[in-house]
């Protein structure tokens, strides 16, 4: 484990070191609660073994802001524990109190150390396959489970911060929104699942053109673009720092590609394939609000299906 030992009495250290390193752990040394807290922000340990009389700071308060500081991270919790001079019963109260977990006295037998050490090892192994699984639990809820496309939950997180950027960095913005055309027509003849089908390729194409462009970079494009399941049959993609032609040129190749699906649609007028209609906005961050790009992207996919749809309509 990696040990943060908060001691201010040089023996005491030496003695709790020694023993802690000749249980094969890592130990880091902190000689008062100020440089213990420091580290601890600085490099999160595994555990905590905190002295309660220090200079500076002492381990109540040290406790007490180390939680603090965990309060604003997401599912940390590092075990602390407090070394006293005696065993008092006051002493754990007033240590669990602070937001310890547990304490120690400091002459504990070589056996009892090692116990107690290899306890908190194994809460160490399950903070982190805890961590893991939540990682993975973030990751599924951020994705729609039809598509495996980022959701609208995430995108609109997404897209917050991907709007502040563009206005810190002074660079252009652009929305595109996407729609399959007569999805209702493809669904009532051809089935719920194919339509289902249907909307996983479409989401594929997609998404495969954004990372291309992404990974090509071609002129006047930047690599952060991404595309989300906006809801139902709509999709939007969101392309930060572009300039006009690439953005025009992005929205032709999602049109082209979904074409090139070649999918077969009897009841989408003329062309007897599935086809999307996009609508899209692009702006100088300086000129104007968010909310305000997603509402003329969608005026100008309205305008798109007025127009007779499989087709592009973009402002900016
Ligand atoms: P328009 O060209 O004007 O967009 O016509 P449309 O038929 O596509 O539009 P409408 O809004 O009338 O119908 C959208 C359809 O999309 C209706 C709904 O059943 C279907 N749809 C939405 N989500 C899903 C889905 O997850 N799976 C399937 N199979 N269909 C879906
Ligand atoms: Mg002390
Ligand atoms: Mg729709
Ligand atoms: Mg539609």
């Amino acid at each position: 484990m990696k040990i943060l030992l908060a001691e201010d009495s040089r023996a005491d250290a030496a003695l709790m070191m020694a023993r802690l390193a000749s249980f094969g752990h890592e130990v880091t040394l902190a000689e008062n609660g100020q440089v213990a807290f420091d580290k601890f922000c600085e490099s999160p340990p595994d555990l905590v073994l905190m002295d309660i009389e220090m200079p500076l700071m002492n381990g109540f308060e040290c406790a007490n802001r180390m939680r603090a500081f965990e309060a604003m991270q997401k599912w940390a919790w590092t075990p602390i524990v407090f070394l006293t001079g005696s065993d008092v019963p006051g002493n754990l109260v007033t240590a669990i109190e602070a937001g310890a977990d547990d304490y120690l006295v400091k002459g504990v037998p070589e056996d009892v150390l090692h116990a107690k050490m290899k306890a908190m090892a194994r809460i160490a192994a399950m903070r982190q396959l805890l961590a893991i699984a939540n990682q993975k639990l973030e990751q599924q809820a951020s994705r729609d489970g039809l598509t495996g496309l980022f959701n609208r939950r995430w995108m609109d997180i997404k897209v917050d911060h991907a709007w502040v950027e563009s206005i810190r960095k002074s660079t252009p913005f652009a929305i595109l929104m996407l729609d399959v055309d007569n999805f209702k027509k493809y669904n009532d003849h051809y089935g719920h699942q194919a339509g289902d089908d249907c909307l996983r390729a479409i989401a594929n194409t997609i998404e495969a053109v954004v990372v291309e462009s992404n990974v090509e970079g071609f002129e006047g494009y930047t690599t952060d673009a991404f595309t989300a399941r906006y809801g139902g049959e709509e999709f939007a993609v969101v392309i930060p720092g572009v300039s006009n032609l690439a953005y025009e040129r992005c929205a032709t190749r999602i049109l082209e590609s979904v074409r090139k699906l070649d999918i077969k649609h009897e009841h989408n007028m003329v062309w007897n394939m599935v086809t999307v209609s996009i609508g899209g906005c692009r702006i100088e961050p300086s000129s104007g609000e968010l909310a305000k790009i997603f509402r003329d992207a969608d005026a100008k996919l309205y305008l798109a299906k007025r127009n007779g749809r499989n087709r592009i309509e973009l402002a900016g």
